[in-house]
């Protein structure tokens, strides 16, 4: 399959990991956004947020969960961090396997004007 984060979970293209463990991945994005950057992705290959089905429950709990352990072992759970999901073209989707962004180490701007 040609996606760019499954080839991250075999291996094939290097990354800089964070976290794994059997559901779950996360590891630096290659152009950071802000001080802390990181991508949490399931090993299941879902295109994008309107692929989850209700079968992907605990998948999505455990992405969650892998969310606020990181962000607290990066030192921004107490400061503060976003996490952001882009669904397709105009969301600003760019690799079409699901992730989290988690950003933080900075202030960040309102995304809402
Ligand atoms: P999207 O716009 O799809 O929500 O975000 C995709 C993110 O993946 C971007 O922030 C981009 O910098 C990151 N990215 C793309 N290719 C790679 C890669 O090969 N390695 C890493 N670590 N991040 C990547
Ligand atoms: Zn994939």
């Amino acid at each position: 399959m040609d996606c760019i984060f499954c080839k991250i979970i075999e291996g094939t293209i290097p990354s800089n990991k964070v976290f794994e463990n059997d559901k779950v991945i996360a590891f630096h994005d290659i152009q950071p956004a802000a001080p802390v950057h990181v991508l949490i992705i399931p090993k299941k290959h879902i295109p994008t947020m309107n692929d989850v089905g209700e079968e992907d429950g605990e998948l999505i709990a455990e992405i969650f969960s892998a969310a606020r352990q990181i962000a607290k072992e990066m030192g921004v759970a107490e400061s503060g961090y976003r996490l952001i999901n882009n669904c397709n073209a105009e969301g600003g989707q760019v690799v079409y396997h699901l992730h989290l962004h988690l950003l933080g180490g900075k202030k960040l701007g309102s995304l809402l004007g």
